[in-house]
């Protein structure tokens, strides 16, 4: 049976030639130009995987991906502009599995719509409300950018804040150097990969109860760091 796809999208052209592309795979896309619709769809239907817009009129994406996300466990993709760097972040923690920049290529978007089907689902226990996470005794309340590690709070840098966020957001999944500067620091400025590892270390001895024997933000040798899950 085709898997059923469900493509939140307010632009017409950009949803006829998505919903197009992906027919053309073997897809079932159904499209919802605004949120309302979006949920009413959802409820009323099985979907395999989402693709989300998130700069949409009335309901936002974001309200979208916690409302979904609150109804039972669904793949999601964003569909982001180039300039919303922190919100994927933001939307990897909110459970969402993968993001698309527009402009997308529709090879690109196909490609990431089969990796997502493959991946198992997403539970949503572990999502406590929207933006908020808890793993392995942190947790990360995203409204508030607050962090507390078995229960006592504790601070960090903003660039502290959004590594743990990213890697907590994809919690148990291998992250690269490159993959984590990108994510965290942006494409556009040059930095050295060390930079990471520096902050890697800089959040072990604020995450971890021995940081030279981390349990949370663990190294994987030759690949890059994961929170464990
Ligand atoms: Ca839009």
């Amino acid at each position: 049976m085709a898997e059923r796809l469900l493509l939140v999208e307010d632009e017409p052209s950009v949803a006829e030639g998505v919903a197009y592309a992906l027919g053309q795979e073997g897809y079932e896309v159904e499209i919802a130009a605004d949120g309302k619709t979006a949920l009413d769809l959802f409820e009323a239907r099985e979907f395999d995987l989402v693709l989300l817009d998130l700069m949409l009129p009335g309901l936002s994406g974001w309200q979208l991906l916690g409302a979904f996300r609150k109804q039972r466990p669904v793949r999601v993709i964003m569909l982001t502009a180039r300039a919303e760097e922190a919100d994927r972040v933001a939307g990897l923690e909110m459970g969402a599995d993968d993001y698309v920049t527009k402009p997308f290529s529709v090879r690109e978007l196909v490609a990431r719509v089969r990796a997502v089907l493959r991946r198992e689902l997403k539970p949503t226990g572990e999502l406590e409300g929207p933006g908020r996470l808890s793993r392995a005794g942190v947790v990360l309340d995203q409204a508030r950018r607050e962090v507390t590690v078995d229960g006592q709070p504790v601070r960090l840098s903003p660039k502290e804040y959004e590594l743990l966020a990213f890697l907590m957001g994809q919690a148990g999944r291998v992250r690269s150097r490159e993959e984590i500067l990108a994510a965290v620091w942006g494409t556009g400025a040059y930095l050295d990969e060390r930079t990471v590892d520096v902050h890697i270390r800089w959040l072990r001895t604020k995450i971890e109860a021995d940081p030279a024997h981390p349990t949370r933000l663990l190294t994987v040798r030759g690949s890059g760091y994961k929170f464990s899950g």
